[in-house]
């Protein structure tokens, strides 16, 4: 229990302690918001304590002159904090004055303040002062000042009577703007001011005895406005927090959202960025929404949902119906209030009884509308400055990505549609082909492939030029897709080559696969208008009806192609279908081409044998060289075979080296066992080979390492490669000749302008085919021969008769002017060395009429 005499010096010691602590709690809090109120909070808090103190030692004084001096002090302090208080009240509720009044407020305030420090007796005596000491409620004994009460001090009451009731009514606007916690405070202060107030008068009037409480309401305001300052920073920093926190989370989403990509195949990306959308807005349903561009321009398709927490299946909906305003707001990214209005028309506002709705539109690089975010609310939101720039940055992200998806689709059409014509491609045709074919097994039915190519279109291309081979390919390529339909699928596969396919027929597929095949040629060579030109175009096609013609899906194709290879070799707009024999002739081709290289290097499978060529009296003239392959696994291969496989694939040139190798070395080695051979050794060139740049180079370094004279080689060259680059040929042959080399144009008849050639070539010899000299008994061709030979001679070459077989043919062709004979009647193909033996056995037995060698 606390000793009675201490009460006083306690209450005084406690007020001064409040004060200076609030103080120091101002001073650490240092706010800057606030800084005017704070600084006069801060005043008063010093301003109390010293008035608490100043009170205390004049409640304590021994002499007159003292208190007097203690109690002026006190009293000026109190006068300058009305002002003071005035205006930190004012502040706080932000109450208005006009500043006439309060500058006339503070005058008052300082004539009370000049008149109590100017007056004798302070402002409350007039006179007779005397120091008494009394005993204050709990017996405790205080001094204070007793005397005549001044005039000026019931001025000075009335004045703070004015100055309560206007303080009163500042706290009374506190009130009415709800501001019932400052109301309450300042209430209290008020309330306590006017107590002490009556304390004071009564005091001066000795009807009470006490101390003077006046400094109290001060130290209550402001430890009431300390706490107030206190709880409302507390406030503030758990709204931070609240507000620290959804940054976090923010933050987190978003980096979610940065590192997630979508995933096309279940919309994953989308659907976890609404679900974060939800956590973040509590909204009842959040949807992005897509307007497709390419389909129907007022469907929309949502790309993910979320409603009531949990993800549903997408759905679209027609915007037809939707208003303008609608539209507007949300292109503009506004809130819609009161959606009841549009329940009619859009179900799912009515199905989530939306009270609001809040999207975000998602623009594309060129500000059209790609799609929107759209939260519908089951409460009423306002507009929300925060929660439109989340929403903007969820729907700039959802934007980027709904245009990768769209760039995606994009990829994907390209590489399912060729761009020139845009007919589907290669790629889609494969995929047709599988889903077909797995279908047909299934349904016992066929489909139909044509495969068909533009002839001559590099012809087109060099003489329209670019440009114009462009525009025929565009045209025929729409005049083809309009052809499409249920059943037929046609698409480009190669620059000039197209495949049609024919789905699903039940009976007699070759037949009607020739139907389309009519209409595919009707429309292929339908004039195509480009610019100032006109082109027409032709077409071959090579069908296969599958599964009933393949082995397997990825036959198909293969098949096609070489139904095709086999139309090409028909003049005209055939449609020639595939046959199996085919196949396994091309499977035989692949085979031998696969063999044939290492057969070249290894140098044991392939050899050279020769072909005595005679006069007609059976001297030996010469030899051709023909080369023979004798494989391990394959047996004998018919030069026929591989030469035009070597062709195919290029391996005829070395080929052709190896044997002008073998041929050389080997008329080397006859002249060195002192043989004098064949006059003249006749080799095969192949067009391809001759069309090398090395080609004669090469002959020419070879005839030289192994000493052999150019007298004694012949070239023979066939017709078919006079129709490519004629000139290069030319020039070429010339220079053979120049040197000595003899040239001979092989199998002639069989191919069509021979005659037309006979004239530009720098020929020596012509060898007339063998299927001339198998048809002499035919009057026609005998009449022909003759007119060769007789052609031949004028132009002083030589005629050599190939596949001679019986002495009918050997007579026949002496008597029409022939001057070699080359055939089995003769001798077959020989090994060198058996050539040699046979050579030398026959300047032995004179020139008598030849024995036949079988080789
Ligand atoms: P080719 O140049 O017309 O060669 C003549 C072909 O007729 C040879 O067939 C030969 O064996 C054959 N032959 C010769 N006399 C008769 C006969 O009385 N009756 C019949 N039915 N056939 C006879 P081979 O050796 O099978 O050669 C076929 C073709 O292969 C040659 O036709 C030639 O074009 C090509 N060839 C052969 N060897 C080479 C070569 O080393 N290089 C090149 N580029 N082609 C060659
Ligand atoms: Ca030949
Ligand atoms: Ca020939």
């Amino acid at each position: 229990m606390l000793e009675n005499t201490q009460f006083v010096a306690l209450y005084f010691a406690g007020t001064i302690g409040i004060n200076l602590l609030c103080a120091a709690f101002l001073f650490v809090s240092r706010i800057r918001k606030y800084r005017a109120q704070f600084s006069m909070l801060l005043l008063g808090c010093f301003s109390a304590s010293l008035y608490q103190f100043i009170t205390w030692q004049y409640h304590s004084s021994t002499d007159i002159q003292g208190a007097l001096l203690l109690l002026k002090v006190q009293t000026s302090i109190l006068i300058l904090c009305l002002p003071a208080y005035a205006s930190l009240f004012l502040r706080w509720t932000k109450y208005k004055i006009a500043l006439p009044y309060f500058n006339a407020f503070v005058a008052l305030c300082v004539l009370f303040l000049v008149i109590n420090i100017a007056s004798d007796s302070s402002l409350r005596f007039s006179g007779a002062l005397e120091l008494v000491q009394y005993q204050v409620f709990n017996n405790e004994t205080v001094a204070r000042l007793d005397g005549a009460q001044s005039t000026y001090m019931i001025a000075f009451y009335i004045f703070c009577m004015l100055v309560v009731c206007g303080l009163a009514a500042i706290v009374y606007k506190a009130f009415k703007d709800h501001q019932f916690l400052l109301f309450s405070l300042l209430f209290a202060a008020l309330f306590l001011q006017a107590l002490t107030g009556l304390n004071g008068v009564q005091i001066e009037r000795g009807t009470l005895n006490s101390i003077y409480f006046d400094g109290l309401p001060f130290t209550v305001l402001n430890f009431l406005a300390c706490l107030y300052i206190a709880s409302a920073l507390n406030r503030k920093t758990n709204s931070l927090k609240i507000q620290v926190g959804i940054r976090e989370r923010l933050e987190s989403v978003l980096l979610g959202l940065a590192k997630g990509t979508s995933n096309n195949k279940d919309n994953h990306f989308y659907m976890n960025m609404m679900h974060e959308l939800r956590r973040l807005t509590n909204a009842q349903l959040c949807c992005i929404c897509a307007v497709e561009p390419h389909s129907n321009k007022h469907q929309v398709h949502t790309k993910a949902v979320v409603y009531k927490r949990k993800g549903i299946s997408n759905f679209s909906f027609p915007i037809t119906k939707i208003s303008n305003e609608l539209i507007t707001k949300i292109e503009q990214g506004r809130v819609i209030k009161d959606l009841t209005r549009f329940y009619q028309d859009i179900p799912i506002f009515a199905r989530v009884e939306a009270k609001s709705c809040f999207s975000i539109p998602m623009l594309n690089n060129d500000g059209q509308l790609e799609g929107s975010i759209i939260l519908l609310f089951k409460n009423t939101i306002e507009e929300n400055d925060s929660l439109s720039q989340t929403l903007n940055i969820f729907a700039s992200r959802a934007g980027a990505e709904l245009q990768r998806d769209r760039a995606d689709k994009k990829l994907n059409e390209m590489a399912y549609f060729d761009y020139q014509t845009k007919l589907p491609n290669m790629s889609s045709l494969y995929e047709l082909i599988e889903f077909c074919y797995s279908r047909n097994t299934v349904n016992n039915t066929q489909s139909g492939l044509i495969m068909f190519d533009l002839n001559r279109f590099t012809e087109v291309n060099r003489n329209f030029g670019f440009k114009y081979s462009e525009i025929a390919i565009q045209t025929l390529g729409e005049r083809l897709k309009a052809y499409c339909s249920e059943q037929i699928f046609i698409a480009r596969t190669g620059g000039d080559e197209f495949v049609c396919l024919i789905k699903d027929m039940e009976h007699d597929p070759k037949a009607l696969m020739r139907l389309h095949w009519e209409a595919i040629c009707s429309i292929v060579k339908k004039p195509i208008h480009a610019g100032s030109f006109v082109i027409r175009l032709t077409c071959n096609g090579g069908g296969v009806v599958f599964p009933e013609q393949t082995k397997s899906k990825v036959e198909v194709i293969r098949c096609a192609e070489i139904a095709l290879a086999n139309a090409k070799l028909t003049h005209g707009q055939a449609l020639t279908f595939f046959d199996a024999s085919s196949l396994e002739a091309i499977d035989r081709k692949e085979i031998l081409i696969k063999m044939l290289e290492p057969a070249l290097k290894s140098d044991r499978e392939l050899y050279a044998v020769y072909q005595p060529k005679m006069d007609h009296a059976g001297n030996l003239l010469g030899c051709e060289a023909l080369v023979r392959w004798n494989n391990p696994e394959l047996g004998m291969v018919s030069p026929d075979e591989f030469i035009q496989l070597a062709e195919e694939s290029a391996l005829v040139d070395e080929l052709g080296n190896w044997m002008l190798h073998q041929v050389c070395q080997q008329i080397n080695k006859w002249r060195e066992i002192g043989l004098v051979m064949p006059a003249r050794v006749a080799i095969n060139v192949s067009p391809y080979q001759l069309a090398q740049e090395h080609f004669l180079p090469l002959l020419i370094d070879t005839m030289k390492h192994y000493e052999v004279c150019p007298s004694m080689l012949e070239v023979e060259i066939t017709e078919t490669l006079l129709l490519t680059n004629l000139e290069d040929c030319v020039d070429k042959l010339k220079q053979l000749q120049e040197i000595g080399v003899s040239i001979a144009l092989d199998d002639f008849g069989t191919g069509y302008s021979s005659l037309q050639y006979l004239n530009e070539l720098p020929l020596d010899v012509i060898k007339i085919d063998r299927s001339f000299v198998k048809n002499l008994h035919k009057k026609n061709t005998l009449e022909l021969a003759k007119a060769i030979v007789s052609i031949s001679h004028h132009m002083n070459l030589k005629v050599v008769a190939e596949g001679v077989e019986t002495k009918e043919q050997v007579q026949a062709l002496k008597e029409i002017g022939c001057d070699v004979f080359q055939g089995y009647y003769f001798s077959k193909p020989i090994r060198a060395n058996e050539l040699s033996a046979w050579a030398l056995k026959k300047t032995a037995t004179s020139s008598k009429p030849v024995s036949h060698i079988r080789g």
